[in-house]
C-alpha cells in the first residue's frame, strides 16, 4: 500500500518513552483490574470534555449498551437512530431489549435529520441516539429541542467524534458527548483517541446515571459481592487506561493535524466531488474523511482506480442498516429512507491520519481526479 487508510505505527515513536513508563508502572504494581490509573483517566477524560463524570468501559459498543441501560431503556421501548452508521449503534439498542427505529439522514451532513426523527416518534419512543458520523456533529440544538418536547433521553454516539465540538444556540461551545444525557466513546485504535486494544467510556452529568453505569460495568456491584442489580464484566483495563492518559495529552494536536490534512484534501478536490462542509458552529474531529460523487458509477470507478494505484479507501457504510439482513424482521426496504440510500451509494472515505504527508495527499487527490476523467 502506497497510502494506507490509517498508520497506527506512525504515532508511536514520538511518545514511546511516555507510554512505556506508564505501562511499566501498571506491570510493577500488578493492579490490572480497576487500578488507580482507571479512575485517574476517568477524571482527566471528564475534565477534558467539561463533563461531570466519565466511566471507563471495555469498548465503544459496551459504552452504548451500558448508556442505554443506565438511561432506563427497557424491553419494548423504541430508540430512534440513524441507519447510516456502524451496526454497534443499533445492535446495542436491541441488546438492551429495545427496538431500533431508523430515521433518515441529512444528505450532505450524513447525520440524523431532525425532521425525520420527529416523524418517527410514537408513544413507545424513549430515546434518540444521534451519531456524530465521521466526526461531524449531529444537529444537536434541534435534537435536544425534540427530546425536551417529547420527554426523551438523548445518547450521543461519539465513537468517531472525540474532540469534536458544537456551539449551542446559547453561544456555548460544548464537546460532543456532553450535550445529551450520555455520550459514548470508543478508544478502538483507529479512533481519534486510540488505545492499544479495545476500550471505551461514557460521559454524563447525571448523578443517577453515573452510579448506574459504575454498577453495570462491574456485575451490578459497587461494593464487592453486594449486588443490587445484575450487570456485566465491562471494565476498562488498567493497562489501556494508563496508555489513554498519555495519549489524551496529545489528542488535540492530532485533531489539528487531521484538520490540516482535511483542508489540503478539500483544496485539491474542489470542483471534482463533494467534500465535507463544516458548519461554522461545529468543530469536526475528522476521524474519517469522506467524499461524495454525483453517481454510484463515479464512486465505484474512483474506488477501483485508487485500489489499483495502491491507495487504501473504504466505504463507511455500503449498506444502510434498515436494508441489512440483520434487520429484515423490522421490515425495512429500499425507498424507506432515500437520503441514506443515496449516500451509501455515492460516498467513500480516503486515507486519514495525523501524519499523512503532502506527497501522500497529492497521490490520493490526483488519483481521485484521474478516476473522474477516465
Ligand atoms: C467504532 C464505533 C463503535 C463501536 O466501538 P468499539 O470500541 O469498536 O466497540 C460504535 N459506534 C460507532 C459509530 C463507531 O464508529
Amino acid at each position: 500500500m502506497k497510502v494506507p487508510m490509517v498508520d497506527l505505527t506512525a504515532g508511536y515513536p514520538p511518545i514511546r518513552e511516555e507510554i512505556e513508563t506508564a505501562v511499566k508502572q501498571v506491570f510493577e504494581k500488578a493492579n490490572f483490574i480497576l487500578g488507580a490509573q482507571v479512575s485517574e483517566f476517568e477524571k482527566e477524560f471528564a475534565a477534558h470534555n467539561g463533563a461531570k463524570y466519565a466511566v471507563g468501559v471495555n469498548s465503544g459498543t459496551d459504552a452504548l449498551r451500558l448508556a442505554l441501560l443506565a438511561s432506563g431503556i427497557k424491553p419494548g421501548d423504541e430508540v430512534i437512530t440513524t441507519p447510516f452508521t456502524f451496526i454497534a449503534t443499533s445492535e446495542t439498542i436491541s441488546q438492551a431489549g429495545a427496538i431500533p427505529v431508523f430515521a433518515d439522514i441529512d444528505p450532505e451532513r450524513y447525520t440524523l435529520c431532525p425532521k425525520s426523527v420527529e416523524s418517527k416518534i410514537t408513544s413507545k419512543t424513549k430515546a434518540i441516539l444521534p451519531v456524530h458520523l465521521y466526526g461531524m456533529p449531529a444537529e444537536m440544538d434541534e435534537i435536544m429541542a425534540i427530546a425536551k418536547k417529547h420527554n426523551l433521553k438523548v445518547i450521543e454516539d461519539t465513537a468517531q467524534a472525540f474532540t469534536g465540538k458544537y456551539r449551542m444556540a446559547d453561544g456555548n461551545w460544548k464537546y460532543l458527548g456532553t450535550i445529551g444525557d450520555c455520550g459514548t466513546f470508543s478508544f478502538f485504535p483507529a479512533k481519534n483517541l486510540g488505545a492499544f486494544g479495545d476500550a471505551g467510556a461514557v460521559l454524563t452529568n447525571d448523578d443517577a446515571i453515573y452510579e448506574e453505569l459504575k454498577a453495570l460495568r462491574n456485575h451490578g456491584s459497587k461494593i464487592r459481592y453486594i449486588h443490587e442489580i445484575e450487570g456485566f464484566n465491562s471494565r476498562l483495563d488498567t493497562v489501556q487506561a494508563a496508555i489513554l492518559s498519555v495519549r489524551l495529552k496529545h489528542v488535540e494536536k492530532w485533531t489539528e493535524m487531521r484538520k490540516a490534512v482535511a483542508a489540503k484534501y478539500a483544496e485539491a478536490l474542489k470542483g471534482f466531488c463533494a467534500t465535507p462542509v463544516v458548519p461554522e458552529n461545529c468543530r469536526h474531529s475528522f476521524n474519517y474523511y469522506t467524499i461524495r460523487f454525483d453517481t454510484k458509477e463515479q464512486r465505484d470507478n474512483a474506488q477501483k482506480y485508487l485500489t489499483e494505484q495502491g491507495i487504501a479507501n473504504q466505504i463507511y457504510y455500503p449498506i444502510a442498516l434498515h436494508l441489512q439482513k440483520a434487520y429484515a424482521h423490522l421490515g425495512g426496504k429500499r425507498g424507506d429512507l432515500p437520503n441514506a440510500e443515496k449516500v451509501q451509494d455515492t460516498v467513500f472515505s480516503l486515507p486519514m491520519y495525523p501524519e499523512l504527508t503532502d506527497e501522500q495527499i497529492k497521490l490520493v487527490t490526483d488519483a481521485v481526479k484521474a478516476s473522474l476523467k477516465k
